[in-house]
């Protein structure tokens, strides 16, 4: 397929215009879907880093192996109570915050710029999927490198603070305003904080910069029928296709392995 100019030029070059790592983002208007002739098979030709490559460090990935890694310290966080913003880019609903929040990771501080959610989740646990998946995304100010705390959702109890963007109201359309959460603490959204998976991966939509540290947490949150109902009926589908590992390793605060898994370590294989 030819390379779609129309695509190059939304989405490229307000990238190299503003030089900013989750531009296409930012759109108003979304110029990649998750079907047809805009959806992830056909991101590389809208972005060449979304392309399967050998040696790409892609995302979501399926998490199955973990190398338990005792270096790993809590996800040292200073959060802060403040307004958000939702609205909908037309793939998700986004939410923007009023005043910053920091992620500390190895003594580099990275700033909440916004969360969103998926449905179904993105990342896998042993090939299953759970129901939805939050990111929180974090920046560092001068490389512009990305650390993004994942939370997995299943069906269950009541979610306190998918209920609080419930109240507020999400916004169902990409053309509906903009939507004000007043005080509001991503921390609540987090389960244990210092249990979590991490490796080296890309944003999960176009242009799929490789500059991402995730960070998914192991413990997942909860949220009722309702909720998911409410959240999958205005996402759909908005999730990207399992990318290969190639090599990468996922480490963890705690081990990871299956029954199917052990005999990956057979010498002869
Ligand atoms: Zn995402």
């Amino acid at each position: 397929m030819k390379p779609n100019i129309r695509l190059l030029l939304t989405v490229v070059v307000p990238c190299l215009a503003y030089g900013m790592p989750i531009c296409a983002q930012e759109t108003a208007a979304p110029n990649f879907s998750y079907t047809g002739d805009t959806g992830p098979a056909f991101w590389g030709e809208m972005s060449p880093t979304c392309a399967t490559a050998p040696f790409a460090r892609q995302s979501p990935v399926d998490i199955r192996r973990v190398i338990q890694d005792a270096t790993l310290a809590p996800l040292d966080l200073i959060l802060n109570t403040t307004s958000f913003t939702l609205d909908n880019p037309g793939y998700t609903i986004r939410a923007i915050p009023q005043v910053e929040s920091v992620l500390m990771l190895n003594k580099v501080p990275f700033n909440l710029i916004e969360f969103h959610f998926h449905t179904l989740a993105e990342h896998t646990l042993d090939g299953q999927y759970p129901s939805m998946e939050l990111h929180v995304v974090f920046q560092n100010p001068d490389t512009k490198n990305l650390a993004v705390i994942g939370v997995l959702y299943n069906i269950g109890r009541a979610n306190r603070f998918l209920a609080t963007l419930l109240t507020a109201g999400l916004p169902v359309k990409s053309t509906s305003p903009p939507v004000t959460v007043d005080s509001l603490n991503i921390g609540t959204a987090f389960t244990d904080t210092s249990s979590y998976y991490t490796y080296p991966g890309s944003l999960t939509t176009p242009p799929c910069s490789e500059n991402v540290t995730w960070l998914v947490l192991q413990q997942p949150a909860q949220m009722s029928a309702a909720q998911y109902n409410a959240f999958r009926g205005i996402l759909g589908n908005d999730f990207r296709p399992i990318q290969p590992l190639n090599g990468r390793v996922i480490r963890g605060t705690i081990k990871r392995a299956n029954a199917s898994d052990d005999q990956g370590t057979q010498p002869n294989e």
